[in-house]
């Protein structure tokens, strides 16, 4: 017997605009029929744990197949089933007031693109790419019957007596004209791959391929066999679910190659795994650092329990680590939301501290167990580390241990070993410390050697990061400021026994001081007369450093 009703939505011309919005990501239909199909296999796992099902769960598989000629695409699951009344429940009511809410927030949003996406239209979005779905289903109930649904996307729907022998639910899209890329094997593959890969229940891809024979039928027509073609396209465990105290090495190292099969190794890693009071667990990856920025960004990939969800990490991770790779996974995100609600969930922003913890507390334990190793790895870290003491005061507090400060000689010191090493000879009258640096070694040569020659100490300060990275030192440092080595502070410092040689006579030197004067009459500049063995650099050329920073500033167009 067949039953016909009317699904309760207010709107009846929702499909188009659902269509229309949601045409670039639609893709996500796959997604969510197979996540649910998982979700129906997971629960008769359950329910045989808790001795309600006495039946065979052991197999418990998915299978999506196409069927290119039919233009249908099947998602079939042996998992709990639904009941004709569970299939009104479920399908009819709570998907369509999915829909209902779908509606309620497009007319909120200002721009299309917040809910794209982000909406987890569930079973409904199979109408984003098929014009009649159906549901075989029988339910793991005892004396259960099957059940049959079919809908053309509009608002009717009919429902009656399924076919299916054995437990489990079968949905089948019959694609339309516009989705009729879905029906190519290859894409399939490619939409399983990225959303499906590490999904916890064997995911089988079965796609019956039509193969050209050799000769006719007796119609005439070409004839064609059909070949099966087979494989489990995922991993169920991934190595984030298991407990780091399983894994190797060589497990994280293989993870990262499946993940991105064509980088260099990664320098190190961090397992998260959390339960309180979030739930998290991830592994993330410091990649080896190349120039080019902007692609390694948007590398970490977010899932929910298992189900890629998105690379758009943004406010998950903190910015300054967003050149990390690696996967997070949380079913504690809320997915369903617009990017500005994201910002302001109290979940988002404890994951983002949390984050921020472990990596410091990470690299405060590299640093600690094996500093050789960590120094050598400095040049790729502490991009890292710079740019997240500068940008999270919560990121300082811990890093201003693990900090690494360079000089011109390629040794490294942490912020104390550096103040005990210059303390005694590179500070002022008034008690200042000063550290000197250069940005720019090759240019500053002259400076550098004649610095070192009166016994100073020259930071190497020449990547990206580095300008803010000493404005910052200078805020948090105590009586402490950092000059450029080209800056006329050398002459202010405390010289503990450098005695200089000179070849000139006083008026010899007097004399040499006074053509350079004249020469170099700008008032921002200072000339100093040095050593002055006639092998070396005899004047250096001075310049204020609170003159230098303002032009520096001019220069870059910034205005105070
Ligand atoms: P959600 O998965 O968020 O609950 P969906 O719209 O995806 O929302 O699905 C609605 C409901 O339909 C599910 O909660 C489930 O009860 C039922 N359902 C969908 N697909 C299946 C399936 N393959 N097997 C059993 N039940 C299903
Ligand atoms: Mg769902």
């Amino acid at each position: 017997m067949q039953e016909k009703g009317t699904i309760s939505i207010h709107t009846e011309n929702i499909f188009p605009i659902i269509k229309k919005f949601l045409y670039s990501d639609n893709e996500i239909f796959l997604r969510e029929l197979v996540s649910n199909a998982v979700d129906a296999t997971q629960k008769l796992k359950r329910l045989a744990s808790l001795g309600q099902y006495s039946g065979d769960a052991s197999n418990l598989r998915v299978e999506v197949s196409v069927d290119k000629e039919a233009k249908t695409i099947t998602i079939s699951d042996n998992g709990i089933g639904m009941t004709a009344e569970e299939i009104k429940k479920y399908i009819n009511q709570i998907a369509f007031s999915g829909a209902t809410e779908f509606m309620e927030k497009f007319k909120e949003a200002k721009d299309a693109n917040e809910i794209i996406g982000r909406f987890g239209l569930g079973f409904y979005s199979a109408f984003m790419v098929a014009d009649r779905v159906e549901i075989q289903t029988l339910s793991y109930q005892d004396g259960a019957e099957p059940a049959y649904w079919v809908c053309d996307g509009s608002t009717e729907f009919e429902i009656g007596e399924g076919i299916l022998e054995e437990r489990g639910t079968e949905i089948t899209l019959h694609v339309n004209a516009e989705s009729e890329e879905f029906l190519e094997k290859g894409k399939l593959q490619q939409i399983l791959d990225k959303y499906c890969k590490f999904l916890p229940v064997p995911i089988k891809f079965g796609a019956n391929e039509q193969e050209e024979e050799d000769g006719v039928d007796e119609e005439g027509k070409t004839k064609y066999k059909t070949i099966e073609v087979d494989n489990i396209i995922n991993d169920t465990n991934p190595i984030w679910t298991k407990a780091p105290n399983e894994l190797k090495d060589e497990d994280y190292l293989k993870f990262y190659k499946e993940l991105y099969p064509f980088s260099e190794d990664p320098l190190f890693w961090i397992h998260l795994n959390v339960d309180y009071p979030f739930n998290l667990t991830g592994v993330l990856y410091f990649p080896k650092i190349k120039n080019d920025f902007d692609t390694q960004r948007n590398k970490i990939k977010l899932f929910s329990r298992q189900v890629f969800i998105t690379d758009e990490v943004k406010d998950i991770v903190p910015e300054f680590l967003m050149l990390l790779h690696g996967v997070i996974d949380s079913p504690d995100i809320p997915l369903n939301v617009s990017r500005s609600f994201l910002q302001a969930d109290s979940n988002v922003k404890k994951i983002n501290t949390y984050i921020t913890k472990k990596v410091a507390d990470k690299l405060a334990e590299l640093f600690k167990a094996d500093r050789k190793a960590y120094e050598e790895k400095w040049t790729d870290i502490g991009l890292f580390v710079k740019y997240g003491l500068v940008s999270e005061d919560k990121f300082y507090d811990k890093a201003k241990d693990f900090v690494l400060l360079t000089n011109t000689a390629k040794e490294n010191y942490t912020l104390s070993e550096y103040k005990d090493k210059v303390e005694a000879t590179q500070t002022d009258k008034d008690g200042q410390l000063i550290y000197l640096y250069t940005n720019d070694p090759a240019k500053q040569d002259s400076f550098i050697q004649s610095a070192n020659k009166k016994g100073y100490d020259i930071l190497q300060m020449d990547s990206p990061i580095d300008n803010h990275f000493i404005s910052h030192l200078e805020q948090k440092l105590e009586k402490t400021s950092l000059k450029r080595v080209d800056a006329d502070v050398a002459d202010k410092l405390i010289k503990k026994d450098i005695t200089l040689e000179t070849v000139l006579t006083e008026e010899q030197s007097t004399k040499v001081k006074e053509i350079f004067d004249s020469a170099i009459s700008k008032p921002a500049y200072k000339v100093e007369l040095e050593s002055l063995s006639p092998e070396e650099l005899p004047v250096t050329v001075t310049m204020d450093e609170f003159m230098r920073r303002m032009k520096d500033m001019a220069a870059m167009g910034g205005g105070m």
